[in-house]
């Protein structure tokens, strides 16, 4: 039971994490819906007296969670701008891991030919997570044609996966929203108001690298004064 909870507990922990993105977050409720299951069959196994098959039920439950998980976090994950159809692969695969696990469990293996199916997904869902660290790292610099523009790496305002822009007109990698983007700000442009209904995103300063919130608009970072300016438009 420790182990199960402390599974969900993680489980939580990235959809907690992944719920404000808006291309994540029915995934993410259906997660937290599937991992309250999970811990109520754990909780409630040691009073009933089909304990095995509810703690059971609760893995499979589990199984599916993390496969949901893994397709939360790769929905968002920061891909190189020639690598954004891995997560075309990547997504899927995680979800069809999870269920192909939940089969294995709750059939108690008596499929071996489930179990390996299983295990052949879960291979490449484990390598994606190791690759993390290679695929997800911030590039200084993207490339616009030949010519490398300093990147700067924040949330798409619509779709909420995480980009690295370019200075200048750049498209987000998976939805495609253009922002315009100065770094100064461009003389023209005004603060935007604090109840902006398109809302801010979180970066780092390109200047002092401080961790700060950018609204549309012109705004200044608090420590270093540098300006930028963010200029999107959104269409539902
Ligand atoms: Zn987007
Ligand atoms: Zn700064």
């Amino acid at each position: 039971m420790a182990a199960g909870l402390a599974v969900a507990a993680a489980l939580v922990w990235v959809y907690l994490r992944t719920r404000s993105a808006p291309r994540s977050t029915r995934f993410a409720w259906l997660g937290l819906v599937l991992v309250g299951c999970a811990v109520g069959c754990f909780v409630a196994a040691p009073w009933l007296e089909a304990r095995p098959v509810v703690e059971r039920l609760g893995w499979g439950i589990l199984a599916a969670a993390t496969g949901l998980a893994h397709a939360c976090a790769f929905n968002l994950v920061p891909l190189p701008h020639n690598r954004t159809r891995l997560r075309m692969i990547l997504v899927p695969l995680g979800m069809w891991a999870g269920g192909a696990g939940s089969f294995a469990i709750l059939t108690q293996h008596q499929h071996p030919w489930m179990d390996l199916v299983a295990l052949a997904l879960a291979l490449p869902v484990a390598a994606a997570w190791a690759c993390v660290p290679f695929l997800a790292r911030a590039p200084t610099h993207v490339q616009m044609g030949a010519t490398p523009v300093p990147a700067l790496r924040f949330c798409c305002p619509r779709c909420g996966t995480v980009v690295d822009w370019g200075r200048g007109v750049w498209p987000c990698t998976d939805c495609g929203l253009f922002l315009k983007i100065d770094v100064p700000a461009d003389a023209h442009s005004a603060s935007s108001t604090p109840d902006d209904p398109a809302g801010a995103v979180h970066l780092h300063c390109p200047a002092c690298h401080t961790p700060r919130i950018a609204t549309r608009g012109r705004s200044e970072c608090v420590q270093c004064k540098a300006t930028l300016s963010l200029h999107w438009n959104m269409h539902r």
